[in-house]
C-alpha cells in the first residue's frame, strides 16, 4: 500500500520467489516451506476450516513503533468476522530492537523475518507474521512513500514510520484509523483479493491497477485519494470490504 501526498493507496507487491529458491527452508527440524509461498496462495487456508482450524499471529514491533491496541483488536474482530478458525486466533506481541536496517528493501524484510519468526504452520495450526517497522523503503520519496507490503503468502510488513507521518494531525486520519486500513488493505491480498487465489464471482478487478477493486468506496480499491477511503478514515469511520470482494471470499470458504 503507497502513499502520496494526496494519500493515494497502491499495491506494492514484493513477490519474492518460491521456496525452492530459498536456503534453509528447514531450520531446526522445522520446514519453512509452508510459509515461503507467494501472496494470494494461502486464502482458502486463511478462510476456510478445512485444513487449519486455528491462526497464531506474531506481531514484531520495533521499539518505539508499536501499533495501536485498538488496531490489533480492529485486526482481531475483522478475521473473526470473515475466517473460519473454530478453535481461536492468537496474537503474539514481541518488541525487537532496531535491526538497523532502516530504509528497507524488501529482501531485507524477508532476511529478518527469517532470523526472528518463531511460528510456522503446523498440524492444524495456520501462521501469519506481522512486522513493524522502523523505517520507510528504499524507495520511498517526500511525495510519494509506502505504508505497507504483502511480500508472502502469510508475511507482510507496515512501515511504521510512514504511518506515523501520515496520521494524528490536523487534515490527517486518526493513527488507528490509518494503521487499520493499511493492515486490512494488505491482509485482504492474502486472503486473494482481487483475483489473486480467490477467484472473482462477478469481474471487478481494476484493469488499470491489478489485483485491486473497482469500487472506490472499497477497503480493496488502490488509492484512498478521493472522497472514498480518506473521506471515510477522516470522518472516523473505516473503509469496509464492499459486495463483490465480500462474495469472492464466502465463495472461496470465509464467511
Ligand atoms: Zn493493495
Ligand atoms: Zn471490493
Amino acid at each position: 500500500m503507497k502513499l502520496n501526498s494526496l494519500l493515494a493507496l497502491g499495491l506494492i507487491f514484493a513477490m519474492l520467489g518460491c521456496s525452492k529458491d530459498d536456503d534453509g527452508t528447514i531450520v531446526n527440524g522445522i520446514d519453512r516451506t509452508p510459509n515461503l509461498q507467494a501472496t494470494g496462495s494461502s486464502a482458502h487456508d486463511f478462510l476456510s476450516d478445512s485444513r487449519y482450524r486455528s491462526l497464531v499471529i506474531e506481531v514484531f514491533y520495533v521499539d518505539g513503533f508499536r501499533p495501536q491496541t485498538q488496531t490489533l483488536t480492529n485486526l482481531k474482530n475483522f478475521m473473526q468476522a470473515r475466517l473460519h478458525k473454530p478453535d481461536g486466533i492468537t496474537i503474539i506481541e514481541t518488541q525487537i530492537a532496531s535491526p538497523g536496517l532502516a530504509p528497507y528493501d524488501i529482501n531485507e524484510v524477508a532476511q529478518l523475518e527469517s532470523a526472528i519468526r518463531t511460528k510456522y504452520n503446523a498440524g492444524n495450526i495456520l501462521t501469519m507474521y506481522l512486522f513493524f517497522a522502523d523505517g520507510g523503503t528504499a524507495t520511498d520519496t517526500a511525495s510519494q512513500f509506502i505504508l505497507g507490503s504483502a511480500y508472502r503468502n502469510t508475511s507482510f510488513v507496515m512501515y511504521e514510520t510512514n504511518i506515523h507521518n501520515s496520521s494524528g494531525g490536523v487534515g490527517q486520519p486518526s493513527r488507528v484509523g490509518l494503521e487499520t486500513t493499511v493492515i486490512l488493505h494488505e491482509l485482504g491480498h492474502l486472503l486473494g483479493l482481487v483475483n489473486l487465489g480467490s477467484p472473482m464471482q462477478t469481474p471487478h478487478e481494476d484493469g488499470a491497477h491489478p489485483k485491486h477493486c473497482t469500487n472506490e468506496n472499497c477497503l480493496m480499491f488502490w488509492e484512498a485519494g478521493g472522497s472514498g477511503i480518506l473521506g471515510m478514515m477522516i470522518g472516523g469511520n473505516l473503509p469496509q470490504l464492499d459486495a463483490d470482494c465480500l462474495a469472492d471470499l464466502q465463495a472461496n470458504g470465509g464467511r
